[in-house]
């Protein structure tokens, strides 16, 4: 990972690829590095599909190394959502492929003329930039199956779907799997649509014989792999819990917890909750010779993923997740877990995150256009994103477009970027993150519920406002770091709780690179990735007014707790201030 390969788009007779040195950005992976070139390179005033915007594309620090759970890729821009910086990750095999491959980010530059589309095919020998207008339309599903005919079964692939050639705000960045299947999606923020607008529909990543990068201290280095998977092995959430019923484990435990949002966050409980729950859902694999546990890349050792087969035990898509069986679930009332398996695969194929789709379908509900649990009316809804309809654009723009097409007051977004699966009256630690991380509303920028509802690295009591700005505020500069490292953000489970384990992935880092590192390293780091986010956004116009949560959390209690959202603004305003 010695090189930075930058593409201009707009290159005169076709995109012009270079490879530069790292230079100011050496040493930097995943989050820290997507976030440093997009603060240092894109003018904050850009237009998120103009010239001037990048789109940075970048394996994390541990990428294509023999340490488990160092998959990740990170994908980062100006956002066309949130208007904000942008950064959102995606398990797959392309992190891995991408590193081994030598490179530190790929950095699309520029803009092609308008409706011109291209394939980049990256291998050993060096880098193609060819047209892909035999691509145009196609769904991540019939572009990954054309691209695995062309180059075989052995490459990752990096694509988008109609959503992001029509450039809309919701438009995901879909990596293949182990089985080259398009399921693991850079989902937030829009992402899709600056690869849409770069006229990128596919990167091919051909890495086949390539051997893993080779840490500075090979003997330590495997000695603290051995430890980190132990560890993550023992600890009951990574070794027990996401293997046998993966992240949808949590929509019982959040139900019970009455915080889990339903028919758009109008109440904390839903009633058809074991019918979508993990535990069905893993059942149901099982029985149609699915997998109930599965890896979305090699060296995954959680093995949070499954297989979701239809009823006739063919393959539909990948286990819907906990965020995305309750966004087109509870969120919409619906309880039916082969429409909401329909939902996701819909999603993956088009290209679309499937929170801001579960969100938007729900505000829709809200506005009149379906009646909440109308699982076939949010099927054709979605179909009608994928065809570039008049409707299916609006509802392909997210929920808070949406919401002001139709009229509607509840409309669950922070910077414009709608709220995941946690209601933050409920669990006020999440609620605090949702307003304050530069991301927009994003549970995984500073996962709260950990320690408010499962009690890992301590315990914030989620129904009281004490105390959640300071976890929040932890949690936000311990994911930056993560981020970075391309790790996988389920280890966090098992390194808040363990401390072994958390001193096996410092010694990782340390062997790889040759040196020492510390908790204070590693908070450093966070505390930097963070200070270069809020810059970006402060520059780009946001305020403190923007680090807030939609006014109904704040005046509208919420059954079955009858509490309001009580974290006062003044902490608020000091969560990422140090
Ligand atoms: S734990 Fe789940 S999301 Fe994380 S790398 Fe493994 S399968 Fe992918």
């Amino acid at each position: 990972m010695d090189t930075i390969l930058r593409i201009d788009m707009a290159g005169a007779g076709g995109p012009r690829a270079r490879t530069a040195p790292l230079g100011e950005y050496a040493g930097l992976g995943g989050r820290a590095m997507t976030s440093a070139v997009v603060s240092r390179e894109v003018p904050p005033d850009a237009h998120p599909l103009g010239a001037d915007n990048k789109l940075v594309i970048a394996p994390g620090l541990l990428s294509g190394t023999a340490a488990a759970m160092s998959s990740r890729l990170s994908v980062g821009c100006k956002s066309p959502l949130t208007g904000g910086i942008k950064e959102a990750n995606a398990g797959g095999e392309a992190a891995d492929a991408l590193a081994r491959l030598g490179y530190a980010a790929i950095v699309l530059e520029g803009k092609p003329p308008k409706g011109a589309l291209f394939t980049i095919i990256i291998t050993t020998d060096g880098v193609q930039i060819r047209p892909a207008d035999e691509l145009r339309g196609l769904g991540n599903y019939d572009t990954v199956d054309r691209l695995k005919a062309e180059f075989g079964e052995k490459v990752a692939t990096i694509s988008i779907g109609p959503a992001g050639e029509m450039m809309l705000a919701a438009a995901s960045i879909a990596c293949t799997d182990s089985e080259l299947h398009p399921t693991r999606h850079a989902g937030r923020g829009g992402v899709g649509a600056v690869m849409g607008a770069k006229g990128v529909k596919a990167v091919v990543l051909d890495a086949a014989g390539v051997k893993y990068r080779r840490p500075k201290e090979p003997e330590r280095f495997a000695a603290a792999n051995r430890v980190w998977i132990e560890g993550l092995k023992k600890h009951a959430v990574t070794g027990q819990a996401l293997p046998a019923y993966g992240t949808n484990v949590l929509a019982n435990i959040i139900n019970e917890a009455g915080g889990y949002p339903t028919n758009n966050f109008s109440a904390g409980r839903f009633a058809g909750t074991a019918k979508i729950s993990g535990e069905t859902e893993a059942a149901l694999e099982t029985e149609r010779g699915g997998l109930a546990t599965h890896a979305c890349h090699t060296g995954c050792v959680i093995r949070c993923s499954g297989i979701y087969n239809d009823k006739d035990g063919h393959f539909l898509t990948k286990q819907p997740e906990y965020e995305t069986v309750w966004a087109h679930g509870a969120d919409c009332g619906i309880d039916d877990m082969d429409t909401i398996a329909m939902l996701d695969r819909l999603d993956d194929d088009i290209g679309l995150d499937t929170i801001e789709m579960g969100a938007t379908i729900g505000v829709a509900m809200e506005g009149g256009l379906l009646e909440f649990g109308d699982g076939p009316g949010a099927i054709e809804l979605m179909k009608e994103v994928g065809k570039g309809t008049p409707l299916g654009r609006i509802i392909g723009s997210g929920a808070a477009v949406t919401g002001k097409v139709l009229g509607v007051e509840h409309v669950p977004v922070v910077k414009g970027q709608a709220l995941p699966a946690y209601d933050p009256r409920a669990i006020q630690g999440i609620g605090v993150t949702y307003a304050t991380s530069p991301m927009g509303a994003d549970h995984t920028a500073g996962y709260a519920i950990a320690t408010n509802i499962l009690k890992v690295g301590g315990f914030v009591d989620p129904l009281k406002p004490e105390g959640q700005a300071e976890l929040s505020r932890n949690l936000q500069i311990a994911t930056a770091a993560i981020d970075a490292a391309g790790m996988c953000l389920f280890i966090a489970f098992a390194i808040l709780d363990q401390p072994d384990t958390f001193q096996a992935l410092l010694d990782l880092l340390g062997a790889f690179n040759g040196t020492t590192l510390t908790a204070d390293d590693v908070t450093a780091l966070g505390k930097h990735v963070l200070e270069m986010e809020r810059d970006f956004n402060t520059q780009a116009g946001f305020s403190a007014a923007d680090d807030r949560l939609p006014a109904f959390f704040s005046t509208e209690p919420l059954s079955p707790h009858n509490l309001t959202f009580q974290v006062p603004d003044e902490e608020l305003d000091a969560v990422l201030r140090w």
